[in-house]
């Protein structure tokens, strides 16, 4: 992380930064942490992040978002002037593991969903509060969403993708999630698969092999050809998100030296750089293995989940300038262009409807597991960060 840049900044804040209230933010951060979310039920905070949003004045509406277990929440800040509309979004569900309330400890929030990404939420809702007590919005709208069914492999991202499908969306979209290192500006898209080789008989001792493909030496051919593809797709190198890839993480078969298996069953994933679709890299994984069941005679069951689609950001959009020139504005220097490590819901922001996402949150640790915490202190900076682009970005340009 780029602590050399937390300098302070050697001019006066400007007043939508002053009106960030550092224990206002921490108090909503240490609420949403407060109610366990895990993928899937993810109610109850969205209840508390509606209350907590009807409770500071704004108008909140809770789009079911084809999840009624968990109807996303969408809160509006309006200028009543035309501008651009910027968003903030978040996911409010957390991974399946054991619930760690929340502590604050020094300059640590620690508890489940800190980092991921329930403190850089609640700075983006602190952002939210200081433009409208500073006035910054001179025109334009700030539209603030958050919904579950992030974290995979519980969810599968649809409420979000049902969100931006009924027009929850702004013109640019900034996203809290706990990466600051790099301006990330390409991501790799990526599925996860299963492949099943199956032949038709039953259980057998060896001796008595039928006239049946072997399904360990299907499963081989599979391994070698997926290989090949790798190696292919190691071509397609891009130098900030890395390399389109094929890989084989797991291969299952058998239960004893000599039995005859039945089935072997094969995982991993397919990763490609934006210009490839999920739907081109299924159909080629998909054709590989009919390809291989057909010259084999094993048959090959094939289930593909999609992870999010590849991630472009175009620098030249006005967003990109505008979110760094409030970051130097307030860290002194532009944060360095990079590749985005995972994917996120930028992705989708991009993939589906065209919008320019930037993922931008707190310096934060222990995502994933039960040793969740954020740093507070970059909470304030987010916060700041968040409220002074809404400041810049949606007074021009009324195009939406
Ligand atoms: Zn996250």
């Amino acid at each position: 992380m780029r602590t050399e840049a937390r300098r302070t900044p050697t001019h006066p804040l400007p007043a939508v930064c002053e009106a960030v209230n550092p224990a206002r933010l921490l108090d909503t951060a240490v609420r949403l942490i407060a109610r366990p979310s895990p993928t899937g039920a993810a109610g109850a905070v969205a209840d508390e992040l509606a209350a907590i949003l009807t409770a500071d004045g704004f108008a909140v509406e809770r789009p079911v978002a084809g999840h009624p277990a968990a109807p996303a929440v969408v809160a509006r800040l309006s200028s009543g002037r035309p501008g651009r509309t910027l968003q903030f979004n978040a996911h409010l569900d957390t991974v399946h593991l054991p619930f760690a309330p929340p502590q604050v400890v020094g300059d640590r929030l620690t508890g489940s969903g800190a980092a991921d990404m329930k403190g850089g939420l609640a700075a983006a809702v602190e952002a939210m509060r200081a433009v409208r007590d500073a006035g910054g919005l001179a025109a334009g709208d700030l539209l603030l969403t958050a919904h579950d069914l992030h974290e995979s492999p519980w969810g599968d991202g649809s409420q979000l993708d049902a969100l931006i499908a009924a027009g929850h969306v702004g013109r640019a979209v900034l996203l809290p999630e706990y990466f600051n290192a790099a301006l990330p500006v390409v991501g790799r898209g990526g599925f996860t698969w299963a492949a099943t080789v199956r032949r038709p008989g039953p259980p057998v001792h060896e001796v008595y092999r039928p006239d049946e493909p072997s399904v360990i030496a299907v499963g081989a051919e599979l391994v070698t050809r997926l290989g090949r593809l790798d190696a292919e797709l190691a071509r397609s190198n891009d130098p900030l998100a890395g390399a389109a890839s094929a890989f084989v993480g797991t291969v299952q078969s058998g239960s004893i030296y000599n039995e005859f298996p039945q089935t072997c069953r094969l995982e991993g994933t397919r990763r490609w750089l934006p210009g490839t679709r999920f739907a081109d890299a299924d159909r080629e994984f998909r054709g590989l293995c009919a390809t291989l069941a057909a010259e084999t005679g094993a048959a090959i069951e094939v289930e593909t989940r999609l992870m999010r689609d590849a991630f472009r950001l175009d620098t030249a959009d006005p967003f990109v300038g505008v979110f760094q020139s409030a970051y130097a504005g307030l860290v002194g220097e532009r944060l360095p262009i990079g590749g985005k490590p995972f994917v996120d819901d930028g992705n989708s922001f991009w993939s589906s409807a065209g919008i320019p996402a930037i993922t931008h949150g707190p310096t934060a640790g222990g995502a994933h597991t039960t040793a969740e915490w954020v740093n507070t202190d970059d909470l304030v900076r987010v916060a700041r960060l968040y409220a002074l682009v809404a400041t810049m970005y949606c007074p021009f340009g009324g195009d939406s």
